[in-house]
């Protein structure tokens, strides 16, 4: 086995963790050039400028979530895949112990985190020969829940909320990508972009949906009614109005690629595979005898990145209060949606496990008047201590059955999030005076460091992306999409989007 392919692994999965390629970088500039300054998009797209610059400076991961690691390898005929594989785990463990990568993988039906995101099914690695025998080609996609989460698989003809029958035709083809796109409104961290395959089975078409994530943002694709198909989606759904993190705006998605694979003729799926901004994607090729980097695939690293951010800063929106925890209900009654709040003071985190285990227990800490923050950090031991490395927000709706519960039962003030909340926490956060603050997903290096300290730590057993962490925050950004006067900024943008989309749809 080459000795160099290791460490090239490592710098694949650094690179590609905490460097965005150019492709995404420019259609997120173009993105934040068609949002007029001071509304929510821009933001949004602000804050996500200054993150991507941020992670690429200090090599830090831009998300939190580092998602699942899916590695597509060409190597040459007899090369030895069994070695190949070993190292790209070790390689993925490596780059979890240095805090490049959040510790993603659990069991399954224990939810105990094997601690080096290798596990079965955990890094998903594919691989097929090529003619030549001189290289191997690596390329790497990490792609988080929260987009994950909103894929979608459709069987035709079928009948779609908003848009009427879609058939067995690229029409139907159309309408099940734009109902996609609607239904993921912010919760897969808008804008963002979607891998489409048509036909196959329902595994192979997911397979093709994602493996369509591996082209660039601006290529064109070959086949030109696929061209044409990708084209006028791109002008379609912009016109939905989700804008960035479901703000409202004009821009819901950066790129959308279209592949098709032939079908049984009784089955037609359409599956989409929908990628956040923090579209994190590389590659690399590499010289088959010693294992080492010859060129890198989706950038030139000849060329220096342009900075993403520019002078002008964070633009003010709404009204914008500053707050401490513990917060009063008087305090949190007077915000209204669109606010932003700079909250200091004490914010402890807690996602899917947290909620699940308030259910049945007692918070390990007094959380009235607290901040709830859904958000599975990035931690790296400091000294006797904690550091968070990458700490931006979670989808919040996987917290709905639980969250109205929580918020009555144990005082919770405000709960920090991303994607927003359903029917009963709005009904919640109106009963008790509480807030839902979206701060803006994907910007897991500017949170960070608006987190002074970690002053502790509970429910370690959970692992540490799932563990309830006490933080110190000071002047921590997000704006109110819901308020305790019964108003939600998700429930608007969602309601006004499906009007457009029916329009589109006719
Ligand atoms: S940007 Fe959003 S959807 Fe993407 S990995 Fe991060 S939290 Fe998940």
């Amino acid at each position: 086995m080459p000795s160099a392919f290791f460490d090239s692994m490592v710098s694949l999965i650094v690179q590609t963790s905490t460097d965005l390629p150019p492709d995404v970088r420019a259609a997120m500039a173009a993105a934040r050039a068609q949002e007029p300054s001071a509304t929510q998009s821009a933001q949004a797209l602000t804050i996500i400028a200054e993150n991507i610059d941020l992670a690429a400076a200090d090599e830090g991961a831009i998300c939190q979530d580092t998602g699942m690691p899916t590695f597509e390898v060409k190597t040459p005929v007899g090369a030895n895949q069994i070695v190949m594989k070993q190292q790209i785990r070790a390689a993925i463990a490596e780059a979890t112990k240095r805090g490049k990568l959040r510790p993603n993988s659990v069991d399954s039906i224990t939810g105990e985190n094997s601690g080096d995101n290798v596990g079965p099914g955990t890094p998903v690695i594919h691989f097929e020969q090529w003619e030549n025998d001189d290289e191997i080609e690596v390329k790497l996609i990490l792609k988080g829940g929260g987009c994950e989460n909103v894929n979608a698989q459709y069987s035709l003809p079928s009948e779609l909320p908003n848009l009427g029958r879609a058939d067995r035709s690229l029409d139907g083809v159309r309408k099940c990508i734009l109902h996609a796109v609607w239904n993921a409104q912010g919760k897969g961290c808008a804008p963002g972009a979607v891998g489409v395959a048509i036909g196959g089975d329902r595994t192979s078409g997911y397979m093709a949906a994602k493996e369509q994530l591996f082209r660039t943002l601006d290529d064109l694709n070959p086949d030109p009614r696929l061209a044409e198909l990708e084209a006028s989606i791109m002008g379609e759904v912009n016109r939905l109005g989700i804008g960035t993190m479901g703000f409202g705006g004009r821009v819901s998605l950066i790129g959308c690629k279209i592949a098709t694979l032939n079908r049984l003729p009784a089955s037609f799926f359409v599956s989409v595979a929908y990628n956040c901004w923090a579209f994190r994607r590389l590659g690399v090729v590499l010289d088959a005898g010693s294992g080492e980097i010859r060129r890198w695939l989706y950038r030139d690293p000849a060329i220096p990145a342009v900075a993403m951010a520019d002078q002008a800063g964070f633009q003010r929106t709404g009204r914008e209060v500053a707050l401490q925890t513990p917060l009063t209900e008087d305090q949190v009654r007077s915000l209204k949606v669109g606010d932003v709040v700079l909250l200091s003071g004490r914010a402890y985190t807690g996602r899917d496990a947290v909620h699940h285990h308030l259910m049945k227990h007692e918070p390990p800490v007094d959380l009235r008047g607290a901040a709830l923050y859904h958000c599975g950090p990035v931690v790296a031991k400091d000294g006797a201590g904690w550091k968070v490395t990458a700490a931006g927000p979670t989808t919040s709706i996987r917290e709905e059955p639980y969250q109205a519960d929580v918020i009555k039962r144990y005082g919770v003030r405000a709960v920090i999030g991303k994607g927003g909340m359903g029917a009963r926490t709005l009904a919640a956060l109106k009963e008790a005076g509480a807030v839902y603050l979206n701060a803006i997903g994907g910007a897991a290096q500017f949170y960070a460091r608006t987190i002074r300290s970690v002053e502790g730590v509970s429910l370690m057993e959970f692992g540490t992306p799932e563990a309830m962490w006490h933080l110190t925050v000071e002047n921590f950004p997000a704006i109110v999409t819901m308020d305790s006067h019964g108003n939600s900024l998700h429930q608007d943008v969602e309601q006004e989007s499906a009007r457009e989309l029916a329009g589109i749809g006719a």
